[in-house]
């Protein structure tokens, strides 16, 4: 049972078509209200396109965000087909990008009287197929949007549209000497609102936290065009936390149209070091003992020999060949730091580094962080295609889930890079392939999927920060029960109960016509063991 990662490479794709083990119901799974539902399919119908909408329908989403801001046309839609991923597409009947909150309510309502799903998308760097449209379905683009509306520095927040760029936001509040944490990798180019949907994170998440962490409050543009405030600056805000639930929802609650977010001043001192090591299982024993003394860097990034293979073919950067390498940042009071910095050096020293460096200047240093951040794209310069997987493990066990992957590398015959957000477990295998070559793709496919599996049996997950998605929806049950799924469920139909946000995303699609979202009852041919679900 194959269960794969974001696959990057430049090709048209086809359907998936993959099925997980047979599960059984739960007995006890409550009853959910019966809703009639129009059921919204990927896994099966998404290679099949749907029949362009009426002329007429597209002329009134037109009338609402101006005929430039309206895409229709089948040779620009594709544009819209997917997202990172890339091996996901399908094409959407609609693009609107509308440049207020004024005009998101106006598309919702009438997508939502014609009976349309509606698919939000940011910058489409998602990896997980998150921002996949619906065939024939409504892709609302939030890229426009991107004032930053307010910002109170002396309470620590500010308020930003859903378009506004991540790494935007620290450049223009620099001057002030703030800046907002969460940095994935692809912070030059994702949204805020993509940031939201997926709960991202990045190398400073480690101290710091993930997104939901410095996410306030937002607004939302509920399916039927009802907006409502979720959160807000006041500190400890009563009732259900349903900013909570929001952030990491992948948009299937609702559009987000405003974002609160917190704002920190900027450390007043950060050390930097990077540290070689003869292979990962020295490294892994770095950072646990690192973690374990109490301290708690900013970030501590690890990249094994082939990533740093890659990364020097691709930036030039004149780091040594070595078996694995960590990247990291300590920040704080200067006092601290020179003194946490100086114990986290020798610790990695213990564990047995090669060499430490530190970077002379902020130039250097800004060199070194390059190299991490452009890792994926480096992969690039050393294999046509690869698999971007992204599971989690307890750090703990970094040493022996790297020693457990590089004998999956040596079983299938693929080269595997790591390079990852070592302070939270969480992995990025690169999984290399040549689709030229017959089968590499399906072993590449099969290779991630058992990565993944290893990731679960040790006490992680099936996802660390890109998402589900239509990706990874059909393997929840790899981690929830039925009765999770349900309650999850649930939260969902609170706030969309007609499944109309984007569909077919995170939770495993319902398999036969007649199936409804919400509680997931087994057919007979799969508790019979004929049938898988997905
Ligand atoms: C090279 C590279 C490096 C990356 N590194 C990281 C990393 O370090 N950490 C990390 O977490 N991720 C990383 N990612 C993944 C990706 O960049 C993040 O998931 C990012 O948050 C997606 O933002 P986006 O604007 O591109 O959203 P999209 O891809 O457009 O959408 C992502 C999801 O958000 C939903 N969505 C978007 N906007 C809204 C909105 N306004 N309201 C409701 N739902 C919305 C979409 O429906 C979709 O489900 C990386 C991707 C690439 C290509």
């Amino acid at each position: 049972m194959p269960l794969i990662g974001a696959r990057v490479d430049q090709r048209e794709a086809r359907a998936p078509n993959r099925r997980s083990d047979a599960r059984t119901s739960a007995p006890n799974q409550r009853a959910m209200p019966d809703r009639r539902v129009r059921c919204w399919r990927l896994t099966e119908t998404h290679a099949e396109p749907a029949p362009p909408l009426p002329a007429a329908l597209i002329a009134r989403f037109a009338a609402i965000v101006g005929k430039p801001n309206c895409i229709w046309r089948p040779d620009e839609l594709r544009t819209y087909e997917c997202d990172g991923l890339t091996s996901f597409r399908a094409r959407p009947g609609v693009v609107v990008l509308p440049a207020s909150r004024a005009e998101v309510v106006e598309v919702v309502r009438l997508a939502y009287r014609e009976g349309l799903p509606i698919v939000p998308r940011g910058s489409g760097t998602g990896l997980s197929g998150g921002a996949l449209p619906v065939p024939g379905g409504v892709v609302l683009g939030l890229s426009r949007m991107k004032r930053i509306v307010e910002i109170d520095f002396d309470n620590g927040w500010m308020r930003v549209e859903p378009g506004v760029i991540n790494l935007d936001i620290s450049k223009r509040l620099a001057a002030r000497g703030y800046y907002y944490a969460p940095d994935p990798s692809s912070q030059q180019v994702c949204t805020i609102g993509g940031n939201v949907a997926e709960n991202s994170g990045g190398a400073h998440c480690l101290k710091y936290g993930f997104t939901t962490n410095h996410v306030l409050g937002a607004t939302v543009v509920l399916p039927d065009g009802a907006v409502v405030e979720l959160g807000g600056p006041i500190a400890d805000p009563i009732g259900y936390d349903l900013r909570g639930a929001l952030v990491g929802s992948e948009g299937t609650l609702g559009v987000v149209v405003e974002v609160v977010l917190r704002i920190l001043r900027r450390p007043e001192a950060t050390r930097t070091f990077f540290a070689t090591f003869p292979s990962t299982d020295e490294a892994g024993t770095a950072v646990s003992l690192i973690i374990a003394a109490g301290i708690v860097p900013a970030a501590i990034e690890m990249m094994d020999r082939l990533a740093i293979v890659a990364i020097k073919a691709s930036t030039g950067i004149d780091w040594p060949d070595v078996g694995a390498a960590l990247l990291m940042d300590v920040d704080g009071p200067l006092a601290e730091v020179e003194h946490t910095a100086a114990e986290a050096n020798r610790l990695a020293q213990n564990a047995g580094a090669l060499e430490i460096r530190v970077p002379r200047d902020a130039a250097e240093r800004d060199t070194m962080w390059r190299g991490r951040k452009s890792a994926f794209a480096a992969v690039g310069r050393i294999s046509p295609n690869y698999v971007v997987q992204d599971g989690v493990i307890p750090r703990s066990e970094i040493a022996q889930v790297l020693r457990a992957i590089e004998g999956l590398a040596s079983a299938s015959g693929l080269r595997i890079a790591n390079v990852f957000h070592a302070g939270d477990g969480n992995l990025h295998p690169l999984v290399l392939y040549d689709a030229a070559i017959p089968g590499q793709e399906a072993l590449a496919e099969k290779t991630a999927g058992e990565i993944l599996k290893l990731c679960v049996a040790r006490g992680g997950s099936i996802t660390g920060e890109h998402g589900v998605g239509a990706d990874k929806a059909m393997y929840m049950g790899e981690m929830f029960s039925e009765a999770d799924l349900a309650t999850m469920n649930l939260v969902r139909c609170a706030f969309d109960p007609l499944v109309r946000m984007n569909p077919g995303k995170v939770f495993p699609t319902p398999r036969l016509c007649g199936d409804r979202p919400g509680i997931y009852h087994a057919h007979a041919t799969e508790l019979a063991g004929l049938a898988g679900r997905g």
